[in-house]
């Protein structure tokens, strides 16, 4: 179950400045806040974007307490931040609108620029509420801001990345012990991470599992913990929590470091679409393998790469992408 209590309170913030929002909303979406007396960088974490994804949610109430009761934050400041407040309390993945799909340029200046009794979509006045405290963050920053948003999805997959194109993502990629996914082409430029990075942060979308599993809260703690380390805010020795094992984030050498896609397979419910049954995330294809069906006939990888985020849920409007290497292990551009 979520929690909605569990949050600590910077003494000397007060929910009143996010006028007009109801003060107990921000109090609802905040989960914490760690600063320390060094300036630093701002990690911002935001979780439970999705209402079905209560792992993340969990995870950034972990660290906050842990920092907090540590009290070992070296530089900078961590904000912890839920989501989607109303889904996360019906459990539901979103109410009118996925708000992970929503923050192009000017759908959110169009939102901005109404008064939040006007939004009739739940997720434009969720959309509101987190640039008020995403605004708040950067104005608190002492240095370079850096969003990391947590997610977690309905197949089992290895953890991942998508995004992290910013100047501070190289030192944190090679920490974290998961390939990173890259979307030259904008697929994803509806997503919070991708409107951060247009607005010059450095940002990524961790998935670290599936919804349900435990070990999903346990990936994204040590994920956070791994970036903390790698941005220089706490000590590099800084162990996990001591329940927390070091290597549960499972590594796969047959999947590249960096995969750039390069296609996707477009999804309209008429078309009565069907994935092979098989496939995970990061599976090989071949030109001209068949992937999937619908009733205009077989449907087929437009070329070599490596299959992403296949549809097994009912409802969705990607069927499916495709992807190349943008970077291997042994540190090549392609293979
Ligand atoms: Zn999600």
């Amino acid at each position: 179950m979520i929690s909605f209590v569990e949050t600590v309170w910077d003494d000397s913030f007060d929910p009143a400045i996010f006028a007009p929002t109801d003060p107990r909303r921000v109090r609802l979406r905040w989960i914490g806040r760690a600063k320390s007396p060094n300036p630093g960088p701002c990690l911002i974490l935001t979780a439970g974007l999705h209402g079905n994804e209560p792992m993340g949610v969990h995870a950034a109430q972990n660290v906050m307490k842990t920092l907090r009761a540590a009290d070992n934050l070296r530089r900078g400041d961590v904000f912890a931040f839920r989501g989607n407040l109303t889904a996360l309390a019906l459990v539901k993945r979103y109410i009118d609108r996925d708000l992970n799909r929503i923050w192009a340029e000017e759908h959110v200046e169009e939102v901005r620029k109404t008064p939040r009794e006007s939004l009739y979509c739940s997720e434009d006045r969720e959309m509101l509420e987190l640039l008020g405290v995403l605004n708040y963050a950067l104005d608190e920053a002492s240095g370079e801001p850096f969003l990391m948003d947590l997610h977690t999805s309905s197949a089992p997959s290895l953890p991942f990345v998508i995004g992290g194109q910013g100047k501070q993502f190289q030192a944190i990629q090679d920490e974290l012990n998961a390939p990173s996914v890259h979307d030259p082409k904008g697929y994803f430029q509806g997503s919070l991470f991708s409107f951060a990075e247009r607005h010059g942060l450095s940002a990524m979308a961790f998935e670290a599992g599936r919804h349900d599993d435990e070990a999903s809260a346990c990936i994204h703690e040590i994920a956070v913990w791994t970036v903390l380390r790698a941005l220089d805010m706490v000590e590099p020795t800084e162990k996990y929590p001591a329940t927390m094992p070091e290597s549960a984030i499972p590594a796969d050498m047959s999947i590249p470091r960096e995969i750039e896609l390069f296609h996707r397979h477009g999804v309209r419910p008429e078309e009565s679409f069907v994935m092979k049954p098989g496939f995970r995330n990061f599976d090989r294809v071949e030109r001209g393998q068949v992937i999937a069906q619908d009733n205009h006939g077989y449907i087929h990888s437009p070329d070599n790469g490596f299959v992403f985020l296949p549809l097994y849920q009912q409802s969705g409007e990607d069927g499916f992408y495709v992807g190349r290497v943008a970077r291997s292990h042994s540190g090549r551009s392609a293979e």
